[in-house]
């Protein structure tokens, strides 16, 4: 289902309420009114009811405010954790970057988050398809270098540190995403291959790297 980015806010504002257990939307508090454009293109697709004090879902509006809602959680984590661009004061940004997440894009970056369930507020994050595959087959796809076993091979999917400083000696080794990295020892250092390099870091650096596991016999997970 197409919808523009304001008939989305909308079932986002009714998602919240619904978590806080109220039924209805007031007008005001969306600034809109029943004879709004998007309002009626909403009640057009079957995804709210109009009521005398304000909006509220129906059962199909429901589920599809579940998957606007979840790109909206996922948003804020990809921004906080990958991107390191989040924090509160950037909620705005984070409702214009969440539109951008649509068809498939969100199972990515769920895959690439490892299927997580609270946004960075600790609100749950309903969940997709993708969530309950993993859970089923126990695989997650992308893992800090720690959790490799030795002779694991990966490619690196994104570097977490904040330090200036361990990014620099990181990205030296060729520690950089795309790269292909096998972990080729895990004590007492974690000692890795980038192509026919070989170098060690401890377990504080090791774990910032994040992986995406190359299955054996040349399968990409
Ligand atoms: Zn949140
Ligand atoms: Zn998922």
């Amino acid at each position: 289902m197409k919808l523009t980015d304001k008939a989305e806010d909308i079932l986002e504002a009714l998602w919240f309420a619904d978590e806080e257990g109220r039924d209805i939307v007031s007008y005001e508090d969306i600034q809109t009114d029943p004879n709004d454009g998007v309002v009626q293109s909403l009640l057009n697709e079957g995804l709210i009811e109009i009521k005398p004090e304000g909006l509220c879902f129906t059962i199909q509006g429901k589920i599809e405010g579940r998957q606007v809602i979840r790109r909206h959680r996922l948003a804020e984590l990809l921004m906080r954790d990958v991107l390191d661009i989040w924090d509160d004061s950037q909620e705005e940004w984070v409702c214009r970057f969440e539109h951008l997440l649509k068809e498939g894009v969100d199972t990515k970056i769920c895959t690439l988050l490892n299927h997580p369930t609270t946004c960075p507020h600790g609100k749950p994050i309903p969940p997709g398809s993708c969530c309950e595959h993993a859970k089923d087959s126990g695989v997650y796809n992308v893992l800090p270098l720690t959790e490799l076993k030795s002779e694991d091979s990966g490619r690196i999917a994104y570097i977490k540190t904040k330090e200036p400083e361990k990014m620099n000696k990181l990205m030296a080794m060729g520690v950089l995403p795309g790269n292909d990295i096998m972990l080729m020892q895990r004590f007492p250092a974690y000692i890795f291959r980038i192509g026919y390099s070989e170098f060690a870091i401890d377990a504080s650096m090791a774990e910032e790297i994040y992986v995406r596991r190359i299955k054996r016999m040349g399968v990409r997970s």
